[in-house]
């Protein structure tokens, strides 16, 4: 490992009181926006499991006092230090390690060891789970290697989503993923929070009818329109409620279309959304997939593949109207099968004017992927609903 890393670990090492007697740095292996992660050996692995045969032989006192821990729940020789920025909040902090508690009995979310505090710095204690970067086997991936890994994803979700809690921050650097064993967990619970936290009522939750209603109200009120939405076409975005706040955290390009339009009423479902947008990744081989700077482009390149038409319903569901006046933007948009194609080029035309056709097992994916790129959160899949889907029971046969 290079000289800067290792100076930054023994630095990290011997300012970290305690730390030293524990733990072993290996290496460097996570950077992100609001921590480094180290891998490291915790030295006191062999006297745990020695100890655990000592104190538990015969007639020990400390017999009684000790259970076998399960296989499973033993403490891993390595582990994953999550050095949390000390710039994060504490409220932050905690929210983090709060979450990651409620999820600890989970199998398909990396568990929580333990948390340290020394001064202002918090570190979190993971297992150390092996895995290999996503850009390494993204290309490679066949429509049958997909299915274990959504299925783990879903599992995964699932059980966040059953808690409540919603991930916000669905993307690959977040789930874990062993190709070679076709099995992952999810990380990072950053920026998860509990469904509802800081909710306020949407459009999106009324009746279609009321829906419409109000929509034409405020309309006429503010002066915009007076045909709503049949007409209504994008001209630029614009809130129609300016003071509108919603929680937009997360990573672009794996922002829900409600997340864009500043819903305040969202739900677990923008998780589904971004874990569609790694499957579109994959489909289409191409890594990021989006790459929109700010949410105002991520919108357009949602409306290169949905339409104009789709997007300004999406928009309106959410008390919101999306106007613009890029004439290259089809009105419908295309289907995710020919973006798919597309982006695979395979797309053109053979010799006797024949396209190609997607084998019948893509297309099945495919199918899936809609399912989750739903721009309606109410009608996009659940992750217990995608647990039941063919694309997914089919792993492993
Ligand atoms: P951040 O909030 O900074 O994004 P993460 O929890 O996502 O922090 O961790 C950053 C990176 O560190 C991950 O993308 C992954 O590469 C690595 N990492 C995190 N936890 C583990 C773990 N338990 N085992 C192995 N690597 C991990
Ligand atoms: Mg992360």
């Amino acid at each position: 490992i290079d000289e800067d890393v290792a100076d930054e670990m023994g630095h990290f090492l011997s300012s970290f009181k305690g730390l030293e007697d524990r733990y072993r740095l290996i290496n460097r292996i996570g950077e992100g926006t609001f921590s480094t992660v180290y891998k490291a050996e915790d030295l006191q692995y062999d006297q745990y499991q020695n100890n655990w045969d000592i104190t538990n032989k015969n007639n020990s006192p400390w017999r009684q006092h000790t259970r076998k821990p399960s296989k499973s729940r033993r403490e891993p020789r390595y582990v994953a230090i999550k050095k949390i920025y000390v710039t994060s909040s504490p409220m932050r902090i905690f929210n983090e390690l709060d979450l990651l508690r409620d999820l600890r009995e989970h199998d398909a979310v990396c568990p929580l060891i333990t948390a340290l505090r020394h001064q202002d710095q918090v570190i979190a204690i993971l297992p150390y789970f092996q895995h290999q970067d996503f850009r390494e086997y993204f290309r490679e991936m066949t429509i049958a290697d997909m299915r274990p890994y959504f299925q783990c994803l879903f599992t995964s979700l699932a059980a966040v989503h059953k808690r409540g809690i919603i991930h916000r921050d669905i993307k690959p650097t977040n789930f874990l993923y062993n190709p070679a064993q076709n099995y992952g967990v999810l990380v990072d619970f950053g920026l998860a929070e509990r469904q509802g936290t800081d909710y306020i009522a949407c459009n999106c939750e009324l009746s279609p009818s009321a829906r419409q209603w109000r929509l034409e109200m405020s309309a006429i009120h503010q002066g915009h329109f007076d045909h709503l939405p049949a007409n209504s076409y994008p001209k630029s975005d614009r809130d129609t409620r300016p003071s509108r706040r919603a929680n937009r955290a997360g990573t672009r390009g794996f922002r829900a279309p409600e997340v864009l339009y500043k819903c305040t009423a969202q739900t677990t479902s923008i998780d589904i959304w971004s874990a569609g947008v790694i499957l579109l990744t994959l489909l289409a081989r191409r890594f990021p997939f989006f790459h929109s700077a700010d949410d105002i482009e991520a919108l357009l390149e949602l409306t290169h593949i949905f339409g104009k038409k789709r997007m300004a319903q999406a928009a309106v569901m959410h008390g919101t109207i999306m106007e613009t006046n890029i004439p290259s933007y089809s009105e419908n948009g295309h289907s995710l099968e020919k973006i798919v194609m597309w982006s695979t080029d395979r797309s053109r035309k053979d010799k006797d004017g024949n396209r190609q056709r997607m084998p019948a097992d893509e297309e099945e994916a495919v199918e899936f992927l809609g399912r989750c790129l739903e721009l309606d959160p109410f009608k996009r899949i659940t992750a217990e609903q995608a647990l039941r889907h063919p694309f997914i029971t089919r792993a492993g046969m």
